[in-house]
């Protein structure tokens, strides 16, 4: 079956590497001036040399993104039904060999976090579990999911990779979107840092966006653990070639990146290579050049200052609020969380702060478009 890992085995790990440090100037200011930018020019804006471009660089992917998107920017915030996990990842503090206190949500608990969630003002979902596909797997999602979808007008996940059938399934459920993120497209630091469980199958993984591709699945969200491998410019190259794959292969779909940058949590790791935050800057900026119609996500990873900075420039998707643990919301306790958020503002100080930035905070994705009633 076509999927992205046939494209995936033609690319050389080390050569990109190579070709992304030796851009040199001239390199950068051709890719800023192309009309359209395609892998060499984005390899040109990912390396060292356009760090004294940020400031061009900034400009063009804003008037991109006004263009493409005006000034909204859509708020959401992760809903964690369980930090159950089957996997041992050594950066993640919900991993199974980590003694912290585990928790799945039953019913009751969901309703009580809903209606906290819905009473500051949010419209849009994203649920997070753990890895857990015997206790919060699909009979699960089945008993759960169309209740919390009667409480929200849009309904993303971040669970574990599922199959085509299962993803299929999840949409007559009321499923709009899944993030999944490969983390790094390096395999052998991949097989590093994933110490157990089913989440060691790099190639599984890897294929997943194709099965949410063929199951119809209407957003797909790809991302990349900065600081998991030693060179985040090739691991960000390698998910625009997925991104390329993606769109040209599954084109009803549409699609999102993230850039999370590791952050501290139970028995974590140091990252392997730093990015700083006009580093992160770059990449935010050279992809809205690279795919200007993807929707580009920062989470409350990024603190409160560099948020109010960078989201004006290419961001359209952002959490709020965010709260790692299963009942943070109506419960708030802090000892059962995935990792420490940067961001902890009211979401109504966020939205503030994008108004003071000319922005239009959005609660709301549109029921039309999806093809289906609002949720009340
Ligand atoms: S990153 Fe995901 S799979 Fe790994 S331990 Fe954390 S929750 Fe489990």
């Amino acid at each position: 079956m076509k999927s992205f890992v046939s494209q995936w085995e033609k690319l050389e790990w080390d050569d990109i590497r190579l070709r992304i440090n030796s851009k040199t100037a001239t390199d950068v200011e051709w890719a800023l001036n192309a009309r359209k930018v395609g892998r060499e020019e984005l390899m040109a804006l990912l390396s060292p040399a356009a760090q004294d471009y940020l400031e061009p660089l900034a400009r063009k992917a804003q008037r991109l993104t006004r263009q493409r998107f005006g000034h909204a920017v859509n708020l959401f915030v992760p809903l964690y039904l369980s930090n159950l996990c089957a996997n041992d990842c050594t950066y993640c503090g919900f991993s199974m060999s980590n003694r912290i206190k585990r928790k799945t949500l039953d019913a009751n608990e969901i309703a009580r976090e809903c209606l906290a969630i819905r009473s500051m003002g949010f419209d849009q979902l994203l649920l997070v579990t753990g890895e857990h596909q015997t206790r919060v797997g699909m009979d699960y999602f089945r008993q759960h999911l169309p209740a919390i979808r009667s409480h929200f007008s849009s309904l993303m996940m971040e669970v574990q990779p599922m199959g085509e059938a299962e993803y299929a399934e999840l949409k007559t459920l009321g499923l709009d979107g899944v993030l999944v993120y490969q983390e790094t497209y390096h395999p052998q630091v991949y097989r590093h840092h994933h110490l157990k469980g089913n989440k060691q199958d790099f190639f599984f993984r890897l294929e997943t966006p194709d099965r949410l591709g063929r199951a119809g699945v209407d957003k797909i969200g790809l991302g990349t653990l900065i600081g998991l491998s030693d060179s985040w410019r090739t691991d960000c190259y390698m998910m625009a070639e997925h991104l390329l794959w993606l769109q040209k292969t599954w084109w009803k779909s549409r699609y999102s990146v993230a850039f999370p940058r590791l952050r501290p949590c139970t028995g974590g790791i140091q990252p392997a290579s730093l990015m700083n935050e006009a580093q992160l800057v770059q990449v935010i900026c050279a992809f809205r050049l690279f795919a200007p119609e993807v929707e580009q996500s920062l989470s409350t990873r990024e603190s409160p200052q560099f948020r109010d900075k960078v989201v004006p420039l290419a961001i359209n998707t952002l959490s709020a609020f965010s709260k790692t643990q299963p009942g943070g919301y109506a419960d708030n306790k802090a000892e059962l969380e995935q990792f420490s958020p940067h961001d902890n503002r009211h979401p109504q100080q966020v939205a503030e702060a994008l108004i003071q930035s000319g922005l239009q905070p959005v609660w709301k994705d549109w029921d039309r478009y999806l093809g289906r009633a609002p949720a009340r």
